[in-house]
């Protein structure tokens, strides 16, 4: 094994310090493995980082990358349940408080020292990383390896739609931001039984919202500047949606959110950004909506949504359009923020 490795590393806050650097392949600790990156993920919120618009502490300089999965090259001198060869996928919660009252609880997603991969500590977007055995979870060998480091945001969408938000058969369900989150909420409302499954975009959006279509919505809006307010009182009795999704990179689409759900439905807030917002909140207590923020994901998650890519039901074919070298970053990184693809997954080659 060389002891130096590319890795795209994102060296300083200002926006576009990201560069391929040479770095040590990682030593590990007696509970971690050393992973062989087969497969990662781009992320929305590695770009949002790349270009210094991100709400998180991040560690600087650091390998960017928290959705990945790989073959396992090495494993410390604690490790069980793991041996060289296995094929896995990464949580993302690398480092956390073992002692804290949320990783008490299974909650580890919520410890507030918890460190993940790609801003608190080194990610995969480079050929060795290293992780702890906690965090592994073992994929079959007929799911492909640039699918499997898709089950990161997968996991994010599960549990802004099933595990923070209720979907009943039949219910009407909206998501504004049709980006990768966005996308995978509408899956997921989708397997859930939603009913009427609305995706709302803008005019930057038209291609990724012809892929909700594919991935099931009954219809999408804001591509031609519809007015979404409107059109949520055509729909069934006027009073809007059951539950609102919101995974729009900024907070100000909380506005539309409390437009459009109805009175006692709810609102799950997955997506994020910095930046204030300047708006009264009373309707959102006149009509009694459950506002819930949605953050990360943790254990049962991660093995319900490898149960669905394995068996095929939860289906990334529209989603995942480019997989690309390691070195093709800056090209991947650019495809998707500007919307011309949904999902791009990096491939280390050695
Ligand atoms: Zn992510």
């Amino acid at each position: 094994m060389s002891k130096q490795m590319p890795a795209v590393v994102n060296y300083a806050p200002e926006p576009n310090s990201v560069e391929i650097r040479e770095i040590p392949v990682p030593e590990i600790g007696d509970e971690d493995v050393l992973l062989a990156v087969q497969a990662v993920g781009v992320c929305g919120s590695d770009i949002h980082q790349a270009l210094g618009q991100h709400s998180w502490k991040v560690n600087y300089p650091v390998v960017l990358g928290h959705e990945f999965g790989g073959v396992i090259a090495q494993v410390g001198k604690n490790v069980r349940k793991f041996r060289e060869g296995d094929r896995v996928v990464s949580e993302t919660a690398a480092v956390i408080d073992q002692n804290s009252p949320f990783v008490r609880r299974g909650l580890y997603n919520l410890d507030p020292t918890r460190l993940g991969f790609g801003a608190g500590v080194n990610g995969a977007m480079t050929r060795y990383a290293k992780v702890p055995e906690r965090i592994l979870h073992r994929i079959p060998t007929g799911l492909p390896f640039e699918i499997a480091a898709l089950t990161e945001p997968c996991c994010v969408a599960f549990n802004a739609a099933c595990g923070n938000a209720r979907i009943l058969p039949g219910d009407s369900v909206a998501v504004i931001g049709p980006g990768p989150i966005g996308l995978l909420c509408a899956s997921m409302a989708k397997l859930s039984g939603a009913g009427e499954l609305v995706v709302i975009g803008t005019k930057t959006d038209a291609r990724r919202l012809q892929v909700a279509l594919k991935l099931g919505a009954s219809a999408t809006l804001g591509a031609n500047g519809e007015d979404v307010v409107a059109w949520s009182k055509s729909m069934g009795d006027g009073h809007g949606f059951d539950l609102v999704i919101d995974a729009a990179g900024v907070s100000a689409t909380l506005k539309l959110a409390i437009d459009i759900v109805r009175a006692a439905g709810q609102i799950s807030k997955v997506g994020w950004g910095p930046q204030p917002f300047n708006f009264s909140l009373d309707p959102l207590v006149q009509k009694a909506v459950t506002l819930q923020g949605s953050f990360s994901h943790n254990w049962p998650i991660w093995e319900r949504v490898i149960n669905l890519l394995s068996s095929g039901r939860l289906d990334l074919g529209p989603i995942l359009n480019r997989v690309a070298p390691l070195t093709d970053w800056e090209n991947a990184f650019n495809a998707m923020h500007t919307g011309e693809i949904v999902k791009a997954v990096l491939v280390p080659v050695e």
